[in-house]
């Protein structure tokens, strides 16, 4: 398992608010590199690249200097399940992970005979914090007449307890199926999203209490100032925003969908309620239109760094040359477990396969 301070570990944690906030406190931003620093730490990256035959997969969120790396050296840039099957499907000895903990554990339960590596393993998610497995699994016990529905953000104990595993992608399809068949079902950790497809499917959910920090922080009054200035623009929005903000989405949709209809709108302007990291993608395939981020409340009591995800700026250059250096940051995951999180995972991409549905259709 990945050596990563446990909740145990903080003293007496009050609420799952609380551990989030204590888990912020600390995370260290990497240090600043100067130009130079930065092109000669690249051209070392890339040769070792090569000859450990290792390949980048960073997500959306990650720092734009890591995503030119993985796009120019082979690797691939996208959402976390993209990301697991581009590792399952590369030729490479060695995956390095540019994301959060959740998706270093979703590649490695997809290429258990990979090495699978982390610039750092100290990069949690809000999510995932706030889903511990003791809990869940006595909530789970308590409502055995429903079917457990996880979101991607969670361990892989979570994943392990769950019936499904779903990206915000498919969430819908899969849930409006599982309530066609006349399922009632559990739903964590995000309430948001949770709460989104219980409002647009009608099913039956139960849903437990966790939000990202980074999109609970969007304000639908700050975007409704921002549609004043721009009143032509479109409001995309990622579902793990609030219901206040998601009313104000002209889309709605993951982060591969946020990419795609931005390409396809044919707005100029476009305000976007996720992770500015997504705006390096954003801003390449599109280098007519403007990008907008939407308002947060500011540096809040929970959110440190608004609209960036502060565990997901926690990789870099640096971190990863030292751990694929030293092939340190190793993300290992017990076997038994792997297997029994693979089920629900695969129950997922057959779903997908059988729906003709690419995993990343709608929102
Ligand atoms: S942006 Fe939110 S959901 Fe994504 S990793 Fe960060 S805290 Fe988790």
């Amino acid at each position: 398992m990945i050596n990563i301070t446990n909740t145990q570990e903080l003293d007496n944690p009050t609420s799952d608010l609380e551990i989030v906030r204590r888990y912020l406190d600390q995370v260290k931003p990497p240090k600043e590199l100067s130009k130079s620093e930065s092109s000669k730490l690249e051209a070392q990256l890339r040769e070792l690249m090569q000859t450990k035959n290792a390949r980048l997969i960073a997500h959306y969120y990650s720092d734009s200097s890591l995503q030119d790396l993985a796009d120019d050296t082979g690797g691939f840039v996208g959402d976390s399940l993209e990301m697991a099957r581009f590792g399952r499907e590369s030729d490479a000895d060695i995956l390095v992970v540019a994301g959060v903990r959740f998706m270093g554990e979703s590649a490695k339960i997809l290429s258990p005979n990979k090495k699978v590596l982390m610039p750092t393993l100290d990069a949690t998610c809000s999510l995932d914090i706030a889903c511990p497995i003791e809990t869940f699994a006595s909530f789970c016990d308590e409502h055995p007449d429903r079917t457990v529905v996880v979101y991607a953000n969670t361990s892989a104990a979570v994943k392990a307890r769950s019936d499904w595993i779903v990206t915000s992608s498919i969430a819908l399809d899969v849930v409006e199926y599982l309530s066609d068949e006349g399922q009632k079902i559990l739903w964590a950790p995000d309430k948001h999203l949770g709460a989104y497809i219980k409002k647009t499917t009608d099913a039956d959910m139960l849903l437990w209490d966790a939000a990202c920090v980074v999109h609970e922080e969007f304000k639908a009054r700050g975007i409704k100032d921002m549609l004043a200035i721009y009143p032509d623009a479109a409001v995309l929005a990622h579902p793990e925003s609030t219901d206040a903000v998601l009313e104000l989405a002209d889309v709605i949709g993951s982060t591969t969908q946020i990419i795609n209809e931005a390409k396809r709108l044919p707005n100029r302007d476009i305000i976007v309620a996720t992770d500015q990291g997504i705006f390096h993608k954003l801003q390449q395939q599109n280098p007519d239109k403007s990008f907008i981020i939407a308002p947060t409340a500011g540096n809040s009591a929970a959110c440190k760094s608004c609209a960036h995800c502060p565990w997901m700026a926690m990789n870099s250059f640096q971190s990863m040359y030292s751990s694929l250096l030293q092939e340190t940051n190793e993300v290992l995951v017990e076997s038994t477990l792997a297997e029994q999180a693979m089920k629900p995972l695969q129950r997922m991409l057959d779903f997908a396969a059988k729906n003709q549905l690419r995993v990343k259709g709608r929102a």
